[in-house]
This record gives C-alpha cells, structure tokens and sequence, in this order.
C-alpha cells in the first residue's frame, strides 16, 4: 500500500476558511460581531459583592441596630426607602430592614419590592432621618 492521502483539504473545493491546517481549527466566531458568546455581557446577573460593600452593608446593619435602639421608644416602627426602580415608597419595619441587608450579604438578592403589610407611614422615617434622629438623641446624653 502506498502513503498516498486521499483527504488533501486543498483538493477540488476552496479549503475550508476556519481551518488552519497550520494550527487546526480556528475559533469559528473569531472576528464575528454576532459571536453568541459577547450576549452573556448583556445579561444583568447579580454581581458578587466586593469586600467594600460587605463592610458597607455590614455597617449599614449596625446602625440600623442603633435606630431600631433609639427610634422604637419615640413610635418610629422602621425605615421608608423612596424606591429607584419603581418610583415607589416601600416601607420596612426593622426587622424586614435587617433581614433585606442580611440577603444581601448572603446572595445578594432582597425582597425590597415586597409591600410591607398595611403600614403606617407616620411611623416610618427615612435613613437620614433615622441617623439625624439617633444622632440628636446620642447628642443629648453627652
Ligand atoms: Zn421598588
């Protein structure tokens, strides 16, 4: 038997482009706009959380400990957030405040969209309120 090849890619039909017969296969989306691969970018998936925003949020619980301390004598029952994505007040007591930032050291989700059940809004101060509040209260037992 002779060595002869019958599989000569440079026989008869043009060679195929995405081979190198150098290298072998090429990457097949090399070059191409549509390379499905660069739609994973447009996804919006939860990005983990860096060491500056564990210490962020870790802080951020402590002092609602202290607002919870401070605020829950005077009739505050927790937190109202004016909402960013969709224009709406949600209301957390101090409990549901805690637990959101505890889900968002754990996996980065919160149920922030969640209504509280029937609250009521006299009872809930925003954050800066609640820190100027603590702040006042701290203020006057110096
Ligand atoms: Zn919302």
């Amino acid at each position: 038997m002779g060595a002869v090849s019958y599989h000569d890619p440079f026989s008869g039909s043009a060679p195929d482009p995405h081979w190198d017969p150098a290298l072998g296969p090429i990457d097949p989306f090399l070059g191409d706009p549509h390379d499905p691969s660069s739609l994973l970018d447009d996804l919006d998936p939860v990005e983990p959380l860096t060491e500056t925003d564990r210490r962020e949020i870790a802080a951020d619980l402590a002092e609602l400990e202290e607002f919870e301390t401070a605020l829950t004598p005077h009739g505050i029952l927790g937190i109202v957030v004016d909402c960013g994505d969709c224009g709406e007040q949600h209301f957390f007591s101090w409990a549901l405040m805690a637990a959101n930032l505890r889900s968002l050291l754990g996996d980065g989700r919160t149920g922030i969209h969640e209504p509280a059940a029937e609250p009521t809004p006299d009872a809930y101060v925003s954050w800066d309120y609640a820190r100027g509040f603590t702040d006042a209260l701290a203020s006057q037992r110096n």
